[in-house]
């Protein structure tokens, strides 16, 4: 079971001031795929893991990535994220090659947090990384942790908390220093069903209010369903786009989780991405 102390303290957390959080103007491309395939090691014969395949996502966009494993979500991701350079065809990140730690904030299944070191410590080493000036990291760290629904815990010890705190941490960590895109593989796989449930509704509303353009990768269809804008179905190994579906749901930040997880929109989309992905599988 999830501690009480998992969920945020006051249901739904609200930010109380105007956020300096920059909003991503709409409309903007902030992820170009063009051509792109990929093989790990040097050998120019072996087989891609990935591609061909083109995307492109505009700014704003939760895009959410499901395919069978092994098709190369992890590696559409790493691509993005500047951590790999694509065998052939090009990514682009805000019109520029993608730097690891610059453009992009990445949350991984396991938080990676240093255990040593405060909440409080772990999220301004972020934005000092991003040149956040000094004296104004402190009041950015309480104001991304109010965003997470973990007000108040800047001076607790990382191992101190629970795994869906820990991942929570890792998501304003990585929200810090106004990252225009966060990229996310399977961060919420490991956690308790009740905890996932939690930290989905705090992702969508935060990723509502504040905009910003997200790539989430999960084996989930109705974690899909309920985070994304749009879908995107990889096919088995090497992956291609299989499936590109918007996600149409009525989406402010503010709806009642239950409610959208019981409408009927939301039943028609996840039997459409369900059946897509085990096709996808076969
Ligand atoms: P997914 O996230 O969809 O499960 P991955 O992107 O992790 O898929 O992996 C795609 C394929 O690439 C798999 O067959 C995997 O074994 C292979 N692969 C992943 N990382 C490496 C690597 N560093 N070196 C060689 N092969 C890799």
């Amino acid at each position: 079971m999830p501690s009480p102390s998992d969920l945020p303290a006051s249901g739904v957390p609200r930010p109380s001031r105007p956020s300096p959080l920059p909003r991503p103007s709409p409309g903007r491309e902030a992820v170009s795929l063009r051509e792109v395939a990929h093989r790990y090691g040097r050998d120019r014969e072996a087989a891609p893991v990935l591609g061909p395949l083109s995307l492109a996502i505009p700014a704003g966009e939760f895009l959410v990535l499901v395919g069978p494993s092994g098709c190369g979500k992890s590696t559409l991701l790493r691509l993005i994220a500047g951590f790999e350079r694509p065998s052939s065809g090009e990514v682009t990140v805000g019109g520029g090659t993608p730097e690891p730690g610059r453009q992009a904030g990445v949350v991984f299944q396991q938080p990676r947090l240093f255990p040593w070191r405060t909440v409080g410590e772990n999220i301004a080493l972020a934005l000092r990384f991003a040149q956040v000036p000094r004296a104004e990291r402190p009041a950015r760290v309480e104001e991304l942790l109010e965003r997470v629904g973990l007000a108040g815990t800047a001076r607790r010890r990382t191992w101190q908390l629970s795994g869906g705190q820990r991942q929570r941490v890792a998501i304003a960590r990585a929200l810090a220093g106004g990252k225009e895109l966060l990229l996310l593989d399977e961060p919420f796989a490991a956690l308790d069903a009740l905890t996932r449930e939690r930290l989905q509704e705090d992702l969508r509303r935060v990723s509502a209010l504040t905009g910003v353009t997200a790539v989430f990768v999960t084996h989930s269809v109705d974690e899909a369903v309920f985070l994304g804008t749009r879908a995107v179905v990889l096919s088995a190994r090497p992956g291609r786009v299989a499936l590109d579906l918007p996600l149409a749901l009525d989406r402010t930040g503010n709806e009642d989780p239950d409610a959208l997880r019981g409408a009927p929109e939301y039943a028609a989309l996840r039997a459409e991405l369900g059946a897509a992905v085990r096709d996808a599988a076969r």
